[in-house]
């Protein structure tokens, strides 16, 4: 293989009524990296990642998943293939405890039906299943707890067991630090990097320094198009970046 491409981009673009938010993005999401998008707000990141994730369709340009056209896809068909996007916070069902809210994501990818799961082994199987993945994410105190009594960070930390359960190949978390303090952000930080260490993953964050302890590969957008690309050191460096950040 010449390439180790997960994620490409090609063209891609976003009118709406006549405004171009997303104007001819290339990119490349490299199998095993951690790939952050970032720019200035109204940069067009929230719509390039809606387009990735199929939650929008493109007005032009082409989308493929490991060499897979999924431009015309549902969002429910990509994740069958192992491209999920981190469930918005209302996702996890409040009243239920953290091992249900896992259990069900785990239900969902088994896709059994009802009945099945009243196999008392089954259950029994789900539920250490359950306890690993919370455990994974820092949660293992909190299992019997209602998912509406935890710190905003810990539903975050849900949200990604939840996503984990899924066992994506690549992952698409939209903003995983927003709202947090500071010992939420470092604990995410930590996670995602645990997580990063099997999965793809593409990620809009606004905190440039959780994109630079955690990214192989930055793109920076700037009125909807790629300003500059590679790694912190190189993005952080490049005038049109600065003065993308500093007028905006
Ligand atoms: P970012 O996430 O970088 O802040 P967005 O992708 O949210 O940027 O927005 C990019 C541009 O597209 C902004 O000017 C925004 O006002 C515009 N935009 C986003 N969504 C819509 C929409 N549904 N209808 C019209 N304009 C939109």
């Amino acid at each position: 293989m010449a390439t180790d491409t997960v994620l490409k981009a090609e063209g891609l673009t976003k009118d709406f009524r006549g405004f171009r938010a997303v104007d001819g993005v290339d990119l490349s999401v490299l199998r095993g990296t951690v790939h952050a998008l970032i720019g200035p707000n109204g940069a067009g990141k929230t719509t390039c990642f809606n387009l990735l994730t199929k939650f929008l369709s493109p007005s032009a340009g082409r989308i493929t998943y490991k060499g897979q056209d999924i431009t015309g896809m549902k969002p429910a068909a990509v994740a069958r293939l192992g491209l999920v996007r981190s469930f918005q916070i209302s996702a996890v069902f409040g009243e239920m405890s953290v091992n249900d809210n896992i259990r069900i994501a785990l239900q969902r990818r088994r896709g059994h039906s009802y009945d099945f799961w009243r196999s008392q082994r089954i259950l029994a199987e789900l539920n250490q299943e359950a306890a690993e993945l919370a455990d994974s994410v820092g949660l293992s105190s909190f299992l019997p707890t209602p998912a509406k009594e935890l710190s905003y960070g810990r539903k975050r930390a849900l949200e990604l067991a939840t996503t984990l359960a899924l066992d994506p190949e690549m992952l698409l978390l939209d903003e995983p630090m927003a709202g947090m303090g500071h010992e939420d952000v470092e604990r995410t930080t930590e996670l995602i990097r645990k997580i990063a260490a099997s999965r793809t993953i593409l990620m809009v964050e606004h905190n440039l320094s959780v994109v630079a302890t955690l990214s192989n590969t930055i793109t920076v957008l700037a009125r909807g198009k790629v300003l500059a690309q590679g790694d912190y050191k190189t993005v952080s460096g490049d005038p049109r970046v600065v003065e993308a950040y500093i007028g905006s």
